[in-house]
């Protein structure tokens, strides 16, 4: 039988399961077999993969595509994330009218992008808890975000008037109603802020680590006792995106119970790799804040112990200049989606000797299972040929104009990480090749309609 591809002799990686060396052959978009070390078969094309590893391709479980150049970042974010060996990302959706906006905003990224793409729904209003399930169904969406941080003040400020505990339990019980219905939330105590930045500020403190100090890790984990306590009550299984801090990871492990919904842990990779102490100054904000490197240590350990289901980026792809003049002006949130393999190469493989097996599951297969994305997440037969191919002898050192990205730095820039990213392969086409982006096909990218 002649295949379209031939992955050849490298070190497939089975994410979550174990790593053996074979060729994987590809036919139709699919994976068509697992052969064995020294099997041949006939292909169009071969990658020869010695020494390499066949990882399973990255999916993004948090990305905010949009944030930047609006329809373009679905080409330019996109192809940066193929550069990282991403081949699927989801991405949060907001907006007033869901039911009218929806549509369109798939199918600009469809015309554009170079990977894969779901969406989560921001829920903000009420409106959008009632027509949660229509929704859900039409678009093929299993997911939301409801966030915590924008009561108050904090969300009039955006235009959001509705975020308040009330909204947060009718969108549990809405979730629950929702088949694979998962809510996330953006857990931070808004109201409690003032009391730390208000002296911060009138103090002068314009560090990073004063971002830190007005919103301390203790806010995130009083409001992830909350959501999984409402969500216990609403019988709605939760996941806390972006986790921060290492007391609201002990928290979760005290609440979990294999009788009750699930509680999820999703952090992200500058909670693995980046502190409050780093010189990064305004371009280091972000929300919920970067943290002590305690915290880091802590949420590593959760990886290594599997309590931690899911990283992703965060990805916001805005420019350099919006990260300042200062602390408390510059926006939150920088770019990242092509460092979420190298990171957790660095510093959980090498650094910390975590398995790549595992570190794999956080960014594929466990992504898939969450949130309902069939036959992404794994390297098995019938499963779509999405892969990242790593020589882990090269290197990748991060240098803001090396992507197409329409935002201009890096907190990561001039890092310099283990593993180098040969060749990205979403559904059988090379996106990239020997590390170069392919020009064709151009954007093939599709949209991910959730099947639970
Ligand atoms: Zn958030």
């Amino acid at each position: 039988m002649s295949h379209d591809l031939v992955l050849e002799n490298g070190e497939i990686v089975f994410p979550g399961q174990t790593i053996r060396r074979g060729s994987v052959a590809v036919k139709g978009g699919k994976i068509a077999a697992i052969l064995d070390r020294g099997e041949v078969c006939n292909a169009a094309r071969v990658i020869d993969c010695t020494d390499r590893w066949i990882l399973p391709g990255v999916i993004d479980p948090h990305t905010h595509i949009g944030f930047g150049d609006k329809e373009n970042d679905w080409a330019t974010e996109t192809a940066t994330a193929a550069l990282g060996g991403v081949t699927g990302l989801m991405s949060f959706w907001r907006h007033d009218d869901l039911g009218a906006s929806t549509g369109p905003w798939i199918a600009a990224g469809e015309a554009r992008a170079e990977t894969d793409f779901g969406l989560h729904f921001g829920v903000t209003s009420r409106r959008h808890v009632a027509e949660l399930g229509e929704l859900s169904k039409r678009f093929g969406v299993t997911s939301i975000k409801v966030y915590l941080m924008y009561k108050g003040a904090t969300g009039a400020a955006k235009g959001f008037t509705e975020v308040d505990d009330a909204l947060l339990f009718s969108a549990l019980q809405a979730g629950a109603k929702v088949k694979g219905g998962v809510v996330g939330v953006h857990c931070e105590n808004t109201e409690v802020i003032p009391v730390f930045r208000d002296p911060l500020k009138a103090a002068g403190r314009d560090d990073l680590a004063a971002w830190d100090e007005q919103s301390p890790g203790f806010l995130e984990t009083e409001n992830v006792f909350r959501v999984a306590f409402f969500g216990e009550k609403a019988g709605c299984d939760v996941n806390i995106v972006h986790m921060s801090a290492v007391e609201s990871l002990d928290l979760v492990r005290r609440l979990r119970h294999k009788d009750r919904p699930r509680i999820n842990v999703e952090t992200c990779i500058h909670y693995l790799s980046l502190t409050r102490d780093c010189p990064l100054g305004p371009i280091g904000k972000v929300n919920p804040p970067l943290r002590p490197q305690s915290d880091v240590d802590g949420l590593w350990e959760g990886v290594r112990a599997g309590d931690i289901q899911t990283i992703g980026s965060d990805h916001v792809p805005r420019k350099v200049s919006t990260k300042g003049p200062d602390i408390w002006s510059a926006t939150a949130g920088f770019p990242g989606i092509a460092q979420v393999l190298p990171v957790l190469i660095e510093e959980g493989y090498h650094k910390r000797q975590i398995p790549i097996e595992r570190l794999a599951a956080t960014i594929s297969c466990n992504v898939a299972d969450l949130y309902s994305l069939p036959g992404k997440g794994r390297i098995a037969p019938g499963y779509d040929a999405d892969f990242a191919i790593v020589d882990p002898a090269g290197q990748t050192s991060v240098a803001a104009d090396a992507y197409p990205s329409f935002s201009d730095y890096s907190p990561y820039a001039g890092r310099t990480y283990r593993g180098a990213i040969t060749h990205t392969i979403l559904r059988g086409t090379v996106v990239v090749d020997d590390g170069w982006l392919s020009p064709e096909p151009a954007a093939p990218g599709r949209y991910m309609h959730r099947a639970p």
